[in-house]
């Protein structure tokens, strides 16, 4: 059973550091059972400040980033059918969340630039296409696994990120994002030499 965990705070520069020592054993496991290494998003459904041993990375309101693992590669439970070779990111937020509101503690604007920054970090840095297939919210997973919005609503992190958004934009925006720190602020250089 996951729990509550306290993490370590982690820099983007110190995440780098752990993206490229684990990149190799990342792609080891996921070749292993025939895939690629991916990243999947989520939000915890906790409050702010709590940090669950489900993920990799807790990333808290203020956009402090928390690691929560000892290697990026091990095999965490925090997508249904889709752990191996992937690592699970969360925002620590949406505690009381419905299907039509994110609640009293929904993800912070500076939350959702900081995962994407995490973003931009591990795919530059673990050869991580940054795209739809290789990056994807619990929602958009769980859409192809018949447990998401589309069908039965079991998971639907990052549907959408804010009250009124467009169902189904999430994902969009942190890849648009990401890739806008991949590309610009965070040019690839800059992304390694943090
Ligand atoms: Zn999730």
């Amino acid at each position: 059973m996951a729990g509550l965990v306290r993490g370590q705070f982690i820099s983007l520069g110190e995440l780098r550091d752990r993206a490229l020592t684990d990149r190799d054993e990342l792609w080891q496991t996921a070749r292993s059972v025939d895939r690629e290494a991916k990243l999947y998003l989520h939000w915890t459904a906790g409050r702010y400040g709590q940090f669950y041993d489900d993920y990799h990375i807790n990333i808290d309101a203020d956009g402090s980033v928390y690691i929560t693992a000892d290697n990026l590669a091990e095999i965490k439970a925090h997508t249904w059918r889709r752990n191996t070779g992937a690592i699970g990111i969360a925002l620590a937020c949406c505690a009381g969340a419905t299907s039509n509101s994110l609640g009293d503690e929904p993800p912070t604007d500076i939350q959702i630039e900081c995962l994407a920054q995490v973003v931009a970090v591990l795919c530059t840095c673990m050869d991580i296409p940054l795209n739809g297939a290789h990056v994807m919210t619990h929602a958009e997973a769980a859409n192809l696994d018949d447990y998401g919005p589309d069908t039965t609503w079991e998971r639907w992190d990052l549907w959408f990120l804010k009250d009124g958004d467009q169902p189904g934009s999430g994902g969009d925006i942190i890849r648009g994002k990401a890739s806008w720190y991949r590309d610009g602020e965070l040019n690839e250089s800059r992304v390694k030499g943090l």
